[in-house]
């Protein structure tokens, strides 16, 4: 996933949520309606009329998450959309309004869960139409320090996206973890979806003193202190922070705007460097190919 002959997908019905965001704790509804064959991705700010289209070239602030804005409009932002956008991709979904009435797409409990659980609700809709996809033609690399992420070519037999992630924490709860997969619905919606996003017990005492991770709590991160998680049910797979960590590159990734054929290799990597990955790709036409899959009946009656 992506096949050479996917057809872009969509959804069949309207579905939508209320959450708080992570960030500003305020609430805000969200509701995921179909869009034409075509349209791809885009978020629309319902109380500012704002529509931003979800593209790396698009992504205005990547400290704390990964944010959209439109350079034409920077009020009208929309934080945190790395885990809806995985959930997209993973689900092989292209073509999607999110509409959000306020300035975060809601966190609900940390994860991707309750994102895939609405939109397999709402229906997947398989379109006639031949999908958009992005072939990484040569390796693109970014480093900073002993992080990097990197694109590289699928190899001769693959037509999918593989990724594989490191990661090292000197909290001992986590320490080194090392995940991959082959992203496909199945094994996004199993091995991925269902970690939540972490954090340490210091750093969200001095993020509320900032008066940011307002809405944050147990309910819906991952707390750890030192060689202890903090949240009474525990973890939900043992490496749960690699995990999330490959949750996060698959959304933030997601914003190339078509599904990726290659493979991605990283370390320790965060939203800044995915962001960052995605422009070197597109920087040079020689990095990448853009090509539609063919559609066999459809082909054959266009
Ligand atoms: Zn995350």
């Amino acid at each position: 996933m992506p096949r050479a002959d996917d057809t872009r997908r969509g959804l069949k019905s309207i579905i939508s949520c209320e959450g708080f965001g992570l960030h500003g704790g305020a609430a805000v509804h969200l509701r995921f309606v179909p869009a034409a064959p075509g349209s791809g991705i885009v978020f629309r700010r319902t109380d500012l009329d704002a529509t931003i289209p979800a593209r790396h070239d698009f992504v205005a602030d990547t400290r704390l998450c990964t944010v959209l804005a439109d350079p034409r409009h920077p009020e009208a932002r929309i934080g945190t959309v790395e885990h809806v956008m995985a959930s997209l991709a993973g689900l092989g979904i292209d073509d999607v309004l999110i509409e959000v009435d306020g300035p975060e797409v809601p966190i609900l409990d940390g994860s991707a869960a309750e994102f895939v659980f609405l939109l397999t609700c709402a229906g997947i809709a398989e379109s006639e139409a031949p999908r958009e996809v992005i072939e990484i033609l040569r390796p693109v690399r970014i480093a900073d320090g002993a992080a990097f992420a990197e694109l590289r070519p699928a190899g001769p037999d693959a037509e999918g996206f593989a990724l594989a992630l490191d990661i090292d924490f000197p909290a001992r709860a986590i320490g080194r973890q090392a995940f991959s997969l082959d992203l496909s619905p199945a094994r996004f919606t199993e091995d991925l979806s269902r970690a939540r996003t972490f954090t340490m017990k210091d750093e969200i005492d001095a993020l509320h003193e900032a008066g940011l991770a307002r809405g944050g709590s147990l309910a819906n991160a991952v707390v750890v202190d030192g060689g202890r998680v903090l949240n009474p049910e525990g973890l939900r797979y043992p490496d749960e922070f690699v995990r999330h960590k490959l949750l996060d590159v698959v959304g933030d990734l997601a914003l190339a705007g078509a599904p990726i054929i290659g493979r991605f290799v990283g370390a320790r990597t965060g939203h800044r460097l995915n962001n960052l990955l995605l422009r070197a790709l597109f920087a040079d036409p020689a990095n990448y190919r853009r090509f539609e899959t063919t559609v066999p009946e459809f082909a054959a009656v266009a």
